[in-house]
């Protein structure tokens, strides 16, 4: 470990990030490509070929697959070693769940198995709990499902109406009730079902598929995803062992919040994997498709596209992985031999709750607007069955609902700093007053200087305007426009701030033609991000102010928060031409 300082969580908004440590894709060793090789090579040799069969709900193929999965290991990563599990780090895990993303609906089946379907047991089960039910998971025997959602309830878990009642001989739970949209449904062997004991204290159970009074729906009919199972998963008195009980009752919130957070982790590690998956097909499209005489990597509408999606893409990349390196960090502080571990591993996970957010939102909508640009580089053809794209286009949408929606997600942004402020975490209050007493005397960023010098100015800028901005709206922090505003800016500012130290970092060991990809692909995320931050600042400083106050505002977030770019269309054309020439992602 280097000197390096590690960040808390939500710190990157108050202070420099320079001096704190960082991981990047470029860290992974040798172990970790190779098991990403491996993946790779799965997915290639075994997946694709039989995905068109995997697509019409041919489940025991599915299944098979899954076992193919675990044979080779992929399901151990997460496992604990003294089950027989690899225990891998988080960067691992989600460079095998990037690695899978491209597959789609296998990506959402296997991590649905390895994320959801066996962390909370992972996490919370007692040592008797997982010795029965972990090795089945890990080896594929069985599959895992993960039931929350219920038909009147998905953004507001807890207002569920499934029961478990206790029997009147007190030797089991009775559970009732019906969960909705269950991935995995069909062909689940586990069910970790969240129900509230007496009607009241919500709890997690462990159900498994052969307990009387469980049936599963039809299959829904859905656009995308078509080769997962999603399914009502049907509680009717299921007779529930007391030792099924998983974690404490009353306490099933904390697992499936904490759940979450790994799962929107890993979530946009897969997305991320299918985004750059569908830029390839793009990529390539442009030097083999010919319009007017030439190919249409030779047309400025199309080169800005494949720019455009490039920046993204990076940005997308340098902060998945930069979350995973803060979590591995704080995780490898622990004690595993203690027995508060898990615990402690929670909350090393829970501090970068918000930044696991950021990565869900920020990873989603990368994929949707590759997805969408790459169909529409392939013109009709896009929309045709036989070119991949329609399948990327059609999977991408249903990854900005699921694991929270992108609405609960930026309103979660905000609401975890000014928790983390309010118990004493983050400094964050005297931030804001130091932030409005300089704003007039900052100054804007400015070109010229040493390399990257305009950028990281325009990022300190962006993270006063964001203190100073909640400084002037914080009485009105309740508006949900206001914190999807301030969650925007959040979003903005860490991917620009990931993307910068990145390159800063991996610059001086580049060679010339990277060392130059890199200067454009940052330029690109940079003005990319700058005009996503401004027109979030505008509208919080819209919603939250007014008279003088707001024009002074909209005056300062011009004044500070304007990239003053010079070479964008250059540096554009130098990674769109790359990327055609490589037929794929470049860094
Ligand atoms: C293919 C698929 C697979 C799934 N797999 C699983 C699974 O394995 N396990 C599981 O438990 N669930 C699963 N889900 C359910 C999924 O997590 C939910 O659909 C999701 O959480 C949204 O809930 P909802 O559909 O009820 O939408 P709602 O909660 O009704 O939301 C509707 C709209 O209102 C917005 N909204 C809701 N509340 C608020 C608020 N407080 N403030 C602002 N806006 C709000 C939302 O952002 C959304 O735009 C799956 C869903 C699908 C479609």
């Amino acid at each position: 470990m280097t000197n390096e300082r590690l960040a808390k969580g939500g710190e990157f908004l108050l202070n420099e990030a320079i001096g704190t440590r960082l991981f990047t894709p470029e860290d992974f060793s040798l172990e970790q490509r190779q098991i990403a090789e491996t993946t790779e090579a799965f997915v290639n040799n075994e997946i694709f070929p039989d995905l068109e069969r995997m697509e019409e709900q041919d489940f025991p193929l599915v299944v098979e697959k899954m076992r193919r999965c675990a044979e080779l290991g992929l399901f151990l990563v997460d496992a604990p070693e003294a089950f027989g599990g690899l225990e891998l780090d988080k960067a691992t895990s989600m460079l095998v769940a990037e690695k899978l993303g491209p597959t789609g609906s296998f990506a959402i089946t296997s991590t649905g198995q390895t994320g959801i379907g066996t962390l909370p047991l992972i996490y919370y089960g007692t040592a008797e709990q997982k010795a029965r039910y972990l090795d089945k998971l890990t080896s594929g025997e069985w599959i895992g499902a993960y039931c929350l959602t219920e038909p009147d309830c998905g953004s507001d878990p807890l207002s569920a109406r499934t029961t478990a009642t206790l029997a009147t001989d007190g030797s089991c739970y009775l559970l009732n009730g019906v969960k909705q949209f269950i991935t995995n449904a069909a062909f689940a062997d586990l069910f970790t079902v969240f129900a509230k004991i007496d009607g009241q204290h919500f709890s997690a159970f462990l159900v498994e598929r052969g307990m009387a009074g469980l049936s599963i729906g039809a299959e829904e009919k859905k656009m995308g995803l078509k080769g997962t199972s999603t399914a009502q998963v049907v509680l009717e008195n299921v007779r529930v062992p007391l030792e099924n009980l998983l974690g404490e009752a009353g306490k099933g919130h904390k697992i499936a919040f904490n759940v979450l957070n790994v799962g929107r982790l890993k979530l946009s590690a897969t997305v991320t994997g299918a985004a750059k998956s569908a830029f390839a097909e793009a990529a390539r499209y442009t030097v083999e498709r010919r319009q007017f005489g030439q190919f249409l990597a030779s047309f400025g509408a199309i080169r800005e596209k494949l720019a455009d999606m490039l920046g993204g893409l990076f940005a997308a990349e340098s902060l998945l992985y930069r979350i995973a390196g803060l979590i591995d960090d704080r995780i490898a502080t622990l004690d595993r031999g203690s027995e508060s571990y898990y615990e402690q591993y929670q909350k090393s996970i829970e501090e970068y709750a918000g930044e696991c957010a950021i990565a869900k939102v920020f990873c989603s909508n990368t994929l949707a607007q590759v997805a969408d640009e790459s169909l529409q580089i392939h013109g009709g053809y896009g929309y045709i069955k036989d070119y991949p794209v329609e399948r990327y286009y059609r999977d991408e949408r249903i990854n900005r609902i699921f694991e929270g929606t992108n609405e609960i997600n930026r309103l979660l942004i905000p609401t975890l700093l000014l928790r983390r402020a309010d118990s004493g975490e983050l400094d964050l209050w005297d931030k804001v007053a130091a932030a409005r007493q300089g704003p007039c005397s900052d100054a804007p960023p400015e070109t010229g200087g040493e390399l990257f010098d305009t950028e990281y100015d325009l990022l300190a800028n962006q993270k006063k305007l964001f203190l100073l901005l909640l400084g002037a709206v914080a009485e009105r922090r309740r508006d949900q426009e206001i914190l999807l505003a301030l969650g925007d800016m959040a979003i903005a500012i860490f991917a620009l701030e990931s993307s910068l130290l990145r390159a800063a970092k991996i610059m001086a060991g580049a060679t010339e033609r990277k060392r130059l990809l890199l200067q454009a692909v940052v330029r690109v995320t940079a003005f990319t991000n700058a005009a996503a931050f401004q027109l979030a600042a505008n509208r919080c400083a819209a919603y939250g102010a007014q008279g003088e106050v707001l024009s002074e505002l909209q005056l300062t977030i011009a004044r500070l928060g304007t990239y003053p770019v010079q070479g964008l269309l250059e540096a554009k054309q130098q990674l769109a031409g790359a990327a055609a020439e490589s037929g794929g992602y470049l860094f």
